[in-house]
């Protein structure tokens, strides 16, 4: 976990990201081939690690990319390279050349440097499965034939999180400079075509905070829908002195910044001027069919406090309060129209077995309930656009992977589930400790 990742644990940005369209006349269907996957959402960080095509589920969860083919009742490493013993090769260099191995060193710039895939997040777009190692993007063929490099950013910066959402990538960097004896952090986000080969001189540059007065602090994740792509990151004003140990509730600030990719405009979300007091700020973002969902969060107030949650409408603009029943450390998913509570985070810290779950109408309506184990460190996916939600179980050196269907759940009330378990992934992270010889540098 980086600086970055940290602070946005710490500060419960935690980003939701869930959609099903916005925004055009025609009623929206979401497009698997090319559209970001919105509903699936991770309550713990905004990493996504599971994506969909139509035929299975990919998983990445130790930094080796799995398929999970529920007809094919298959659970295997993505990589068709022959004679490939994937993560099961004792020989950890070997592994490193297997395909599915997405997760682990590989050469940034010319000072070989190693790194490891600490955004750790996938897309699936068009046949093939993206994924970021430091300044390169990398896709790789959903069949696990080939591995491409499809951008090469020229400096040594890492790209920390990035998105992709009909025909366009969006990648974000985070950076410091000086100014005399202070030293500020900058985002930049940039937008750019996706192709075979992509150049970063042909991205267009959505936000870079150098020689404003914002010092940048930490970013809360993209999500994308129809219409949408929205950002959140979190700033202080560089005036601001940051003298108290809790300085940050109050002195720091998130914009979440909804950009239109059909006209080119970013605006600012503002929530309504009754909940704007000093730590009140927007947690979540989520997208539905007619409206997007907003859940606030107040940095002063312990997660039992109750926040509002509002519902705004694509084409009026006009909120509407959803609910403002729920405890402020609940998580909110999204699966199309419904919106699904849970409680994982507050029950995995006080130790239970089990997490609520409650499923809503749109009206705000209970539709149904259950209770589902905490796996490992209560990671909760939401569900992918098929209606299928992985969870991950850490168990010594391998994660065990399981599956638990929204059709299921949908008709359930009260009751605890035992999700089916699908698959084992090996646990590689000695991959490490592994000193990589020269040869392989200088390939
Ligand atoms: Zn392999």
């Amino acid at each position: 976990m980086n600086i970055k990742q940290l602070m946005v644990s710490i500060l419960c940005l935690s980003i939701i990201f869930s959609f099903s369209g916005c925004g055009s006349e025609k009623k929206k269907e979401s497009k698997l081939e090319t559209d970001y996957q919105t509903s699936y959402t991770s309550n713990t960080t905004s990493w996504r690690n599971v994506q969909t095509d139509e035929n299975g589920q990919y998983v990445n969860f130790s930094g080796f990319l799995y398929c999970y083919n529920e007809k094919n009742n298959t659970f295997a490493p993505v990589c068709e390279k022959v004679n490939c013993l994937h993560d099961k090769d004792p020989d950890k260099l070997k592994q490193i050349e297997c395909n599915a191995n997405i997760g682990h060193h590989t050469i940034v710039g010319d000072d070989n440097q190693s790194v490891w895939n600490d955004c750790g997040m996938i897309q699936y777009y068009e046949g093939y499965i993206y994924y970021v190692q430091g300044n390169r993007v990398y896709r790789l063929k959903k069949d696990g034939s080939k591995t491409d490099c499809v951008l090469k950013l020229k400096e040594s910066i890492s790209i920390s999180f990035f998105l992709i959402h009909r025909g366009y990538l969006y990648y974000e960097m985070e950076t410091n400079y000086t100014r005399g004896q202070e030293v500020y952090g900058n985002i930049q986000i940039y937008k750019l075509e996706i192709a075979d080969h992509m150049n970063e001189k042909d991205a267009e540059c959505l936000l870079d905070l150098k020689d404003t007065n914002q010092d940048f602090l930490g970013f809360g994740g993209f999500n994308a829908s129809g219409d949408y792509v929205t950002y959140e990151y979190q700033v202080r004003d560089k005036t601001e002195k940051m003298e108290e140990d809790d300085w940050w509730k109050t002195k720091s600030y998130d914009p979440t910044i909804l950009y239109n990719i059909k006209t080119g405009k970013k605006e600012e979300i503002t929530f309504p001027k009754k909940d704007q007091t000093p730590g009140v700020g927007i947690q979540t973002v989520l997208f539905l069919d007619k409206y997007y969902l907003v859940k606030l969060y107040d940095n002063t107030k312990d997660v039992d406090e109750k926040m509002p949650t509002y519902l705004v409408d694509y084409k009026t603009g006009k909120w509407h309060l959803w609910k403002d029943t729920l405890p402020q450390g609940t998580v909110l998913l999204t699966y199309k129209d419904y919106i699904i509570e849970n409680n994982v985070d507050r029950a995995y810290h006080k130790k239970k077995k089990y997490a609520d779950y409650t499923i809503y109408s749109l009206e705000g309506k209970k539709v149904a309930n259950y209770k589902c184990p905490i796996k490992g460190e209560a990671d909760h996916e939401g569900f992918g656009p098929d209606g299928i939600q992985i969870l991950q179980e850490h168990k010594g050196h391998k994660y065990n992977v399981y599956e638990v269907k929204f059709q299921d759940v949908l008709k359930l009330h009260g009751e605890k589930i035992t999700p089916k378990r699908i698959g084992t992934m090996g646990d590689n992270t000695e991959m490490y400790d592994v000193m990589l010889p020269d040869e392989y540098w200088n390939k």
